[in-house]
C-alpha cells in the first residue's frame, strides 16, 4: 500500500488473510470481514458497537475520569505522552467504550474494548469503567456483554492495573449472584490479565470467527519453550475444541446468536423498555458506609508492631529485591508449613485429573487454629526447582488451590495462601488446559468466599499467577519480596525495548512493599532479619507467625457476608483512589 495515493488509500484496503485488494466501502458492508476469504478484519470499539445493537438504542455512558498516571511511570516515553497519542489517534478517551442499549430488543450493559488504544490494555480507568458498567447492569437489572480485545494488563499502571482483575471479576460475581446474565465475546487478540478475568469467567463466552485467546502469548511460550506451537494453536477453533468456549461466531452471526441467548434468560427479556436514567449513587460509598462501623485494621500503620517496615530502614534499590526475592535460599511454602504452622496434613488433586506439584496445599494449625494453607512451592535445588516447574502452576494448580478454598469455605476454616511465583505455567499445555479460564475462576471464587483469607506474598508475585491465590481480606508482603504485573525483564522487552533495562523497569513498576504499601495494594510489610529472610529462616518465622495472627484473629469475628462486603470493598477501591494513591508515593 505504500505506492497508492493517500485518497486511493482510504477507498481501498489490503486484506490481512489473502492480499486481496479490497474496495473499503464493500468492505465495510461486508461488517469487516474479507469476502475473498473471510478473514475478520479488527473492529475499533465504536463500529463493533454500531454492529451489535439496535438503532437508535444506544446510550453511552459518561467515560471520564481523572487523570491516571499513579506511578509516575516512564520508560523511553513518559505515560502521559502514550495516553495522549492513543486519544489523538483513536478519537477515544480510553481502551473501553462503555453504553447501555438494546440488542433485539433486549435492554444489555456493553462494554467493548478496542484494541487500538494502547493494545487494549486493562489499566485502572478501563477497569473502573467497566466495573461501572457491570454495577449499570445490576441496577438496572439487565445482561451484561463484554467484548474484548486487550495484549493484558496495562504495564505502565503496575500491580493497580493486576487489581482491576479482581474489581472487574467481583461485580461479575455480584450479577451471578443475581442471576444476572453475563456473556463475553472474545475477539483478537485476548490476552494476559483480561482474558484471565472477565474475558472467561462470564457465564457464556462466545469466540468470533478468527479470534485467538490465552493467558501467554505465543511468543512467550515459544521464546520458553523453544518449541514450535501446534497449528492453529490459542485460535477460536482451538478453544472451542479444548473446552474452552461454548462456540464460535461468524461476525454475521454474532448479533443474531446474542439475540436468541439473551432471549433465553429471563433478565433479557424485552418486558421492560430501557428508562433514561441518571446515574445511580456510586456503590462503593455506600459499602463504606456498612464498612465504618467494623474496627479491623485497615492501613499499613495498622497491626503487629515487631512487624512493620518501621523498624527496618535501610531502603534497597528495587532490583536488589528483586534478585532477593529470587533467593534460591528463601524459605519456601513447605519451609513455612513447618516453622510456622503445625500439624500440616496435604491434600492433593484437582479431582480433574492432575495433581500439580507447583501448588500445595492442606490443613494445618496456626497457634491451635485450624485453618487451609495453600502456596506455590519452589525449591532451593535445582532438582527441587524442576520438579515443582519452579513454582509455575498449572490449571491443574489452580483448580487444586480452588478446590481447597472451596472445602475451607464449607468447613468454616479460614485460608491462608501464600504466594512465591515467577508467573502460571507458561506452556503449551497449561493453554491447552485453559490456563486463563483456571485464572480467572480463582480469582473471582476469591471475591464471594465466605470465610476469612490472608495472603501473604512471601517471595515473587507473579501477575496474574499471584492474583490467583491473593485476592484476600488482608495481604502481606515480606520485605524482600516482590510483586508485578509483570517481570522487570518481560517490561523491559517491551517498552525500553531491551531486557537490559530491567533494573529500570524494576523501579518504575513499584513492585517494592514498601511501594506497594503505600498504593493500598498491601496492608502491612512483615519485616525480614537485617541480612534477609534466607539467612535467618527461624527469626523469618517467628515474624511471620506473629503477623499472621494479628491479622487473622480480627477477621474471625467478622460474620461472613461482611467479610465478602469489606473485601470487595478493598479491591473496589484501586479504580477510583488513584489520585490519592499516587500522592503517597511522593
Ligand atoms: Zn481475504
Amino acid at each position: 500500500m505504500t505506492a497508492t495515493a493517500p485518497r486511493e488509500e482510504q477507498l481501498w484496503s489490503r486484506c490481512a488473510g489473502c492480499a486481496s485488494l479490497l474496495y473499503r466501502k464493500r468492505l465495510r458492508r461486508n461488517l469487516d470481514v474479507c469476502p475473498e476469504c473471510g478473514e475478520h478484519a479488527r473492529l475499533g470499539a465504536p463500529e463493533r458497537l454500531r454492529q451489535l445493537v439496535d438503532p437508535g438504542s444506544l446510550r453511552l455512558l459518561p467515560d471520564q475520569l481523572p487523570e491516571a498516571d499513579p506511578l509516575d511511570f516512564v520508560d523511553v516515553l513518559p505515560y502521559p505522552h502514550r495516553l495522549t497519542g492513543a486519544r489523538a489517534s483513536t478519537g477515544l478517551a480510553e481502551g473501553v467504550v462503555c453504553a447501555t442499549a438494546t440488542i433485539g430488543g433486549h435492554p444489555v450493559a456493553l462494554a467493548v474494548m478496542d484494541f487500538r488504544f494502547l493494545g487494549g490494555s486493562l489499566g485502572c480507568a478501563v477497569g473502573e469503567l467497566i466495573t461501572r458498567t457491570a454495577e449499570r447492569a445490576l441496577d438496572d437489572r439487565t445482561p451484561l456483554v463484554l467484548v474484548t480485545a486487550s495484549g493484558g494488563a496495562r504495564m505502565q499502571e503496575g500491580a493497580l492495573s493486576l487489581m482491576q482483575m479482581a474489581t472487574v471479576s467481583q461485580a461479575i460475581a455480584a450479577l451471578r449472584e443475581a442471576g444476572l446474565l453475563t456473556v463475553s465475546v472474545l475477539t483478537d487478540p485476548t490476552y494476559g490479565g483480561v482474558a484471565a478475568s472477565f474475558a472467561t469467567n462470564t457465564d457464556l463466552v462466545l469466540a468470533e470467527s478468527g479470534a485467538r485467546m490465552g493467558f501467554a502469548g505465543p511468543r512467550v511460550i515459544r521464546q520458553i519453550t523453544g518449541r514450535a506451537l501446534p497449528e492453529g494453536f490459542q485460535t477460536a477453533d482451538f478453544l472451542l475444541r479444548h473446552g474452552q468456549v461454548d462456540m464460535v461466531v461468524q461476525r454475521r452471526s454474532l448479533r443474531a446468536r446474542l439475540v436468541a441467548l439473551l432471549a433465553a434468560t429471563r433478565a433479557g427479556r424485552p418486558a421492560r423498555p430501557p428508562v433514561p436514567r441518571q446515574e445511580p449513587a456510586p456503590r462503593r460509598e455506600r459499602l463504606a458506609d456498612d464498612g465504618a462501623a467494623l474496627a479491623l485494621p485497615t492501613g499499613p500503620e495498622a497491626g503487629a508492631a515487631p512487624a512493620t517496615a518501621a523498624d527496618t530502614p535501610a531502603v534497597r534499590d528495587a532490583w536488589d529485591t528483586v534478585r532477593m526475592a529470587r533467593h534460591p535460599g528463601r524459605p519456601t511454602t513447605l519451609d513455612y508449613l513447618d516453622s510456622v504452622f503445625d500439624g500440616f496434613v496435604e491434600l492433593h488433586g484437582d479431582r480433574l485429573g492432575a495433581d500439580c506439584p507447583a501448588i500445595v496445599g492442606g490443613v494445618a494449625r496456626l497457634a491451635g487454629r485450624h485453618v487451609m494453607v495453600i502456596g506455590h512451592q519452589k525449591g532451593h535445588t535445582t532438582a527441587e526447582l524442576v520438579a515443582r516447574n519452579f513454582g509455575m502452576a498449572s490449571p491443574a494448580g489452580h483448580r487444586k488451590a480452588l478446590r481447597l478454598m472451596r472445602l475451607a469455605a464449607r468447613l468454616g476454616l479460614p485460608v491462608v495462601t501464600l504466594v512465591d511465583t515467577p508467573g502460571a505455567d507458561p506452556g503449551v499445555s497449561a493453554e491447552e488446559q485453559g490456563q486463563a479460564a483456571a485464572i480467572a475462576e480463582n480469582i473471582l471464587t476469591l471475591t464471594v468466599l465466605p470465610t476469612p483469607v490472608l495472603a501473604v506474598i512471601t517471595g515473587e508475585g507473579g501477575s496474574g499467577g499471584a492474583l490467583a491465590l491473593a485476592v484476600a481480606d488482608r495481604v502481606l508482603m515480606l520485605e524482600n519480596a516482590v510483586y508485578s504485573v509483570i517481570s522487570p525483564e518481560g517490561c523491559a522487552a517491551i517498552l525500553w525495548p531491551d531486557r537490559s533495562a530491567a533494573p529500570q523497569a524494576a523501579r518504575a513498576l513499584r513492585l517494592t512493599a514498601p511501594d506497594l504499601c503505600r498504593l493500598g495494594v498491601v496492608d502491612e510489610v512483615v519485616s525480614e532479619p537485617s541480612s534477609a529472610a534466607h539467612d535467618d529462616p527461624a527469626e523469618t518465622a517467628h515474624r511471620l507467625r506473629a503477623a499472621l495472627l494479628t491479622n487473622l484473629l480480627p477477621l474471625l469475628d467478622v460474620p461472613p457476608a461482611m467479610l465478602v462486603r469489606l473485601r470487595r470493598q478493598r479491591f473496589r477501591r484501586f479504580g477510583a483512589n488513584r489520585a490519592s494513591a499516587r500522592a503517597g508515593l511522593r
